[in-house]
């Protein structure tokens, strides 16, 4: 079977290796892959500056991470996550994460090493604009309607907002495609602003991150990538804070030099450390779709199975999660081969 994936998230990549018996073809829109399991390296750093690192909730994912893939570098952070409030009181407690799991590479080597095990082409900035639904399967448009290529089934991984942007261009009709559109396009997203703060001198905490549990904060979550093995040279710190919503998306479009030092003086009152609010060297990315609100109807994207056209993301598994996501791409994956 000629199979086409759009987008090279946790998702996509899953269901790539899961289909690595077929002819795959990958279209991702960005230069790299995994999405937003993200990692830059900068200033001797590795840090991740989406997703923090992925837990042990799936038995499937667990298996695949730590015995079937090549686990070299697989950094477990033992040290525990702590919650704050709106007043900013840290507590202990809500570590309900057996293991967190990021790589001394970073995140993104959970699709690199997927994609390593199949022979699936992997087209980079590519970006998919519309499909045209055929007699028999699916033809693949860029945005300037450029043929990317037919193919017997077609899975679509960006997130809800992105895939409805691409189903509202593309060429089909009728009551499927209509309740899928309605589906996807009801799958709301949370907007995050992450802030890479980085410091010339060792931080000491009992935290790896903090997580604010009343969602009253200006951050919504902070965290030390000096604790992953192998990401922060020693003696220094660098820390990821995760604005929260209505912060993110009130400040999205100002000027990150800006953002960020707003948000280094919000962690140093949170930590009552002044030093935090200077640091040496920042980066920052705005999530606009960081986390799906929720899953999105089963029954339309069933629907749109039985023409060759698959959902694959946290959104269609509920949750924003890459072991979430991950099992959404092996889940789509079993059905694909088994109809
Ligand atoms: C700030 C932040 C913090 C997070 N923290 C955690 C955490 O600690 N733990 C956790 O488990 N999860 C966390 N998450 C959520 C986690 O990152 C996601 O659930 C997971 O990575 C989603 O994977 P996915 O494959 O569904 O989608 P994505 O990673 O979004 O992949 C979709 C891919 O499609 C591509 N794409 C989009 N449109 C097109 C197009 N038109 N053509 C071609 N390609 C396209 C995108 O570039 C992307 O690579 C966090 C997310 C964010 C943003």
């Amino acid at each position: 079977m000629d199979i086409s994936i759009v987008g090279a998230g946790a998702g996509g990549a899953a269901a790539a290796y899961s289909l690595r018996d077929h002819d795959v073809t990958v279209f991702e829109k960005s230069r790299g892959v995994c999405g937003r399991a993200a990692t830059r390296r900068r200033n001797d750093c590795v840090y991740d500056y989406g997703a923090n690192y992925v837990k042990a909730d799936d038995d499937r994912v667990t298996e695949l991470l730590t015995a079937t893939l090549d686990s070299t570098g697989l950094v477990d952070i033992e040290e525990p996550v702590y919650t704050f409030d709106a007043a900013g009181t840290v507590s202990e407690g809500r570590d309900a994460d057996d293991h967190k799991w990021t790589y001394t590479e970073g995140l993104t080597q959970i699709a690199k090493r997927l994609f390593a095990r199949t022979d699936a082409t992997v087209h980079r900035e590519t970006r998919v604009g519309s499909l045209t639904r055929l007699d028999d399967g699916w033809r693949v448009h860029d945005p300037e309607d450029e043929d990317l290529g037919t193919f017997d089934a077609v899975l679509l991984n960006p997130p809800a907002p992105q895939t409805a942007d691409i189903l509202r261009e593309s060429d089909w009709s009728g009551e499927v495609y209509s309740d899928l559109l309605t589906a996807v396009e009801a799958v709301d997203y949370r907007t995050i602003y992450s802030c890479v703060l980085g410091y010339e001198f060792a931080l000491e905490t009992p935290w790896y991150g903090l997580v604010n549990t009343d969602r009253e904060h200006d951050c919504g979550w902070l965290s030390r990538e000096d604790l992953k093995d192998g990401h922060v040279p020693d003696g220094e710190t660098l820390l990821v804070a995760q604005m929260s919503p209505e912060w993110s998306t009130r400040r999205y479009d100002d000027d990150p030099e800006a953002v960020c030092a707003d948000a280094a003086a919000i962690v140093a009152d949170l930590l009552g450390d002044e030093r935090l609010a200077d640091p040496a060297w920042h980066d920052s990315q705005g999530w606009r779709y960081a986390l799906p609100d929720g899953g999105v109807a089963d029954a339309p994207l069933r629907a749109a199975e039985r023409h060759d056209l698959y959902c694959v993301g946290d959104w269609v598994a509920g949750d924003g999660r890459v072991h979430l996501a991950l099992r959404s791409g092996l889940a789509v994956a079993d059905r694909l081969q088994n109809t």
